[in-house]
């Protein structure tokens, strides 16, 4: 007997994830278009069971009711590729692992419903700014104190870029 979830249940662990891989090594969308129909989309994700929903299953807890098997909080919305290797391989995705998944997926989601593209911009464009007030300062520094010789060399590509610009 498989304590599976409701069509309901799915839904609502698939929304949680934002219908994103929750392995935060794939986060790969997991509906598109259907590329023949219209009217259809694919689905590419599916409702694991963190603790496995039928005796000798993965992770499978024998203490746990029934009810508590097929809730939401025992699911883990992942792409059909990710939830066969934690299936396949329940010692290396312990119950621990996908609840830190589970638990930074959904915070991930949360954070991008909370952003707009123009929040994103305005956000890019006041780290820019900051930027160039420490490349100020440290123009004003080494100016004014000739021991002090500031060496970028060691900054990544993109921060080079801006001292540059
Ligand atoms: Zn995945």
């Amino acid at each position: 007997m498989r304590d599976d979830f409701t069509k309901t249940t799915v839904g609502i662990i698939a929304s949680r994830a934002g219908y994103r891989c929750s392995n935060p090594a794939c986060r790969r969308a997991t509906t598109k278009a259907d590329p023949v129909d219209e009217c259809n989309f694919l689905n590419l994700g599916i409702a694991s069971h963190i603790k496995a929903a039928s005796t000798g299953g993965p992770r499978y807890d024998s203490i746990m009711t029934p009810e508590e098997r097929k809730n939401a909080q025992n699911g883990i919305w992942l792409c059909t590729k990710c939830a066969r290797e934690i299936d396949a391989s329940p010692e290396a995705y312990p119950v621990e692992t996908l609840l830190t998944w589970k638990r930074q997926a959904e915070e991930v989601t949360a954070r991008d419903a909370a952003s707009t593209p123009d929040g994103i911009a305005e956000a890019v464009n006041t780290i820019e700014k900051t930027i160039n007030l420490i490349h100020e300062f440290i123009d004003v520094w080494s100016q004014n104190d000739p021991v002090f010789k500031p060496d970028f060399s060691n900054f990544g590509g993109r921060i080079k870029i801006c001292v540059n610009g």
